[in-house]
């Protein structure tokens, strides 16, 4: 399974969010989404960041309550991990798990196409994985129908 499968399915919609938006405002994008994380956008286009809850919670143990009313640019991860359309499940899988992150907009040609969650990569491996299992099983049984 591709990532394009799983966009085909959940859609391409992505929430946004601009560098200057205070960090209380992206804490209730957040809430009102329920998300966990949103790409920082002028555009809504062009990637150039992402802030994760996982952010907010270290800029709030490190600095405080003051850092509500700072912008985003300050707490966001620039160095952003993006993916194809055309990428494997599995190899999402993977470097979600390897880099210990949970979200991964989706590109095409410099352009936000999506966003796949943890969430959506362990449903849709559970489904793929289950067809497998039982492909194999019928196999086994000589159940081929
Ligand atoms: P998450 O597990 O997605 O809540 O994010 C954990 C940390 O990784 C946070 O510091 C995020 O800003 C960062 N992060 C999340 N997604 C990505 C990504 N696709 N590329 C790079 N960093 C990311």
């Amino acid at each position: 399974m591709r990532i394009i499968d799983i966009l085909r399915i959940k859609g391409g919609s992505v929430v946004t969010v601009p560098p200057d938006m205070p960090v209380e405002g992206l804490v209730s994008e957040l809430a009102r989404h329920r998300i966990g994380a949103a790409v920082v956008s002028r555009d809504g286009v062009v990637v150039e960041g992402i802030v994760s809850e996982r952010d907010v919670v270290r800029a709030l143990a490190e600095r405080g309550p003051a850092v509500l009313s700072e912008p985003l640019s300050a707490i966001q991860t620039t160095q952003v991990r993006t993916v194809s359309p055309e990428a494997q499940l599995e190899d999402v899988a993977r470097l979600m798990t390897e880099r210990r992150f949970r979200h991964v907009p989706v590109v095409v040609n410099g352009r936000l196409s999506g966003v796949v969650s943890i969430g959506d990569v362990v449903k849709n491996r559970i489904d793929e994985l289950e067809t497998e299992r039982s492909t194999l099983a019928d196999y086994i049984t000589g159940d081929r129908t």
